[in-house]
């Protein structure tokens, strides 16, 4: 399960090195109950450490993103990227590099992208998920629409994971937050403890009283 650093850190993203240990070691625990799925892949870094943990299985890691860069990822926005702009288009597109990423992380046979937005992904899905990270974009509608149309295929014992958890409204934006309050007040997942700005929730198992 060694993730190449070298990769990682010439990857672009927004996630710290002590978050996607986590992601590793989550999605490895989580892909003997079923396949992963991440929402928000950009350039592939989370992607790298969930494909990672993935392998020990021999699962899949579905991931989404519409790779036309969230809100706040859009020109004249703070996390707007010039190097990720294709004039031919006029658009954001990070699916070239998330495509490269895949290939220097030898993860193609590991990782399924799907590029499209997670709603419609989540159309006509059917497949039990061991473990979904919630990633995407980070307007309240956003997030919640995320969680709202993946966490009901995770399987009993399997887990949801949401970045950018700021407790602190003056750290960061709070409908990351929002949400996994939201899913903490479901009585569907009990908290584990949280690797920095990773919220780590597990749904319980069948028949297991909430409390
Ligand atoms: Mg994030």
């Amino acid at each position: 399960m060694d993730v190449d650093y070298e990769l990682v850190n010439q990857t672009k993203g927004f996630l710290d090195h002590a978050e996607g240990l986590r992601l590793r070691d989550m999605a490895a625990a989580a892909s003997s109950l079923g396949a992963c799925l991440e929402i928000g892949s950009y350039c592939g870094k989370s992607t790298i450490y969930l494909g990672t943990g993935c392998k020990k299985n021999k699962n899949i890691l579905f991931s989404i993103d519409h790779h036309m860069g969230s809100e706040e990822q859009q020109p004249g926005e703070e996390y707007f990227d010039p190097e990720l702009f294709d004039p031919d288009s006029g658009c954001v597109d990070t699916f070239k590099q998330f495509r490269k990423t895949l290939k220097n992380a030898a993860l193609e046979d590991t990782v399924v992208p799907l590029v499209c937005r997670s709603e419609v992904a989540a159309r006509k899905w059917s497949t039990p998920l061991g473990l979904v990270f919630i990633d995407g974009g980070h307007s309240f509608e956003t997030a919640f629409t995320d969680y709202n149309v993946w966490a009901r295929h995770i399987v009993h014992g399997g887990y949801l994971l949401i970045h950018d958890i700021f407790p602190n409204p003056a750290d960061g934006g709070q409908a990351p937050y929002d949400v996994y309050k939201l899913a903490m007040a479901s009585g569907l997942f009990k908290k584990l403890p949280t690797t920095q700005t990773l919220g780590v929730l597990q749904r319980y198992e069948c028949g297991r009283l909430v409390k």
